[in-house]
């Protein structure tokens, strides 16, 4: 198993050695590596076994530094960044050819973000290079909200885990691409097309696809629990399938009757749904180490952090 601690400078040495570590942020824990480096980004790929055409988002702390690696910010790329970094926004900008292009699929943007926690931000500030850190999950599998999720998925792949706690935002960025300068929503997470909208006007929404390889974390069948989850109503679902003690369910913020109420996930007692965004991947991760043998969940309602909360939901269901 790794070992969970605050220790940035350990966490520091590991990276200078192109070592990976475990790494806090306000989405998801990371596996962080030197994005500089390619053998440390290609070790990686294969510690998560990832599918080297998935490109990575690259981790660091000021806006200065992005520029250090992109040729052009676009105005609203700007006015982005300025208002929501740090947080949970991913920027698609034209890369410069130091980054690897093993980071980025070959791709000619590389996919940029500030990350809201402060023992991350302290640790990219004392490093001469940015990060890249997909989440520390086997590809396919629920993101990690706690270290200890990493230290039950890739603990025995790791040395060191950075410890920032839970993740207040418990679901992945947001991630924009610019279209002739304008925004595009390359997928939806914590941060809500809604608030982006606010601050630059309409944005189109790139259409799901499996197929699309230049978004490949639209891949279907991710976020998996390794149980099969069906989504619907919960008391029809419960009826169709039958008098069980083996049923689990996600509820959005009320319990069904006839489950027994360690076998049910309410996302959001609160009705909130940052709330439920912040609840979704461990609720997905406490019914999978449940005695129970399939999954029924209900859709949250579909505005601002819904939406990726519904989008996490319906691709944690697919087959
Ligand atoms: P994650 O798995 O949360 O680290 O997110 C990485 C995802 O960001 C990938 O699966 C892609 O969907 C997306 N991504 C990263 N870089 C690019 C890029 N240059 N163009 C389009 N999508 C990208
Ligand atoms: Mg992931």
């Amino acid at each position: 198993m790794a070992e969970i601690g605050k220790d940035i400078q350990k966490a520091q040495e590991i990276l200078n050695k192109g070592g990976l570590i475990g790494m806090p942020t306000e989405t998801v824990y990371g596996l962080a590596g030197n994005a500089l480096n390619a053998e440390a980004v290609a070790a990686i790929f294969s510690t998560k076994n990832r599918p080297s055409f998935d490109p990575l988002i690259m981790h660091t702390y000021s806006l200065e530094q992005v520029a250090r690696y992109v040729s052009n910010i676009p105005e609203k790329a700007k006015i982005l960044a300025e208002r929501l970094w740090p947080g949970p926004l991913t920027l698609l900008l034209e890369k410069k050819s130091i980054i690897p292009d093993l980071v980025t699929s070959g791709l000619n943007t590389v996919a940029v973000r500030i990350p809201g926690k402060k023992i991350t931000l302290e640790l990219l500030k004392e490093l001469d290079f940015p990060l890249v850190a997909p989440s520390a999950n086997p590809f396919g599998y629920v993101s990690p909200t706690t270290a200890q999720h990493v230290n039950d998925q890739l603990g025995e792949k790791i040395e060191y885990i950075l410890d920032g706690g839970s993740c207040e935002i418990g679901i992945e960025s947001t991630i924009i691409g610019f279209e002739d300068g304008s925004p595009v929503i390359h997928r939806m997470g914590g941060i809500s097309k809604e608030k982006i909208e606010s601050l630059v006007g309409k944005v189109a929404l790139k259409p799901h696809s499996s197929s699309n390889p230049k978004a490949p974390g639209m891949l279907k069948n991710h976020y998996s629990p390794g149980k099969p989850i069906i989504l619907g109503d919960l008391q029809q679902l419960k009826k169709e399938i039958g008098e069980t003690d083996r049923l689990g369910a996600i509820a959005f913020k009320e319990a069904i009757k006839g489950i027994a109420e360690e076998k049910q996930m309410i996302l959001a007692p609160s009705g909130e749904l940052s709330e439920a965004a912040q609840n979704l991947f461990a609720a997905l991760r406490s019914l999978d180490n449940k005695e129970i043998d399939i999954i029924i969940a209900e859709l949250v309602p579909d505005h601002g952090l819904g939406r990726a909360i519904n989008d996490r939901l319906k691709r944690a269901a697919a087959k």
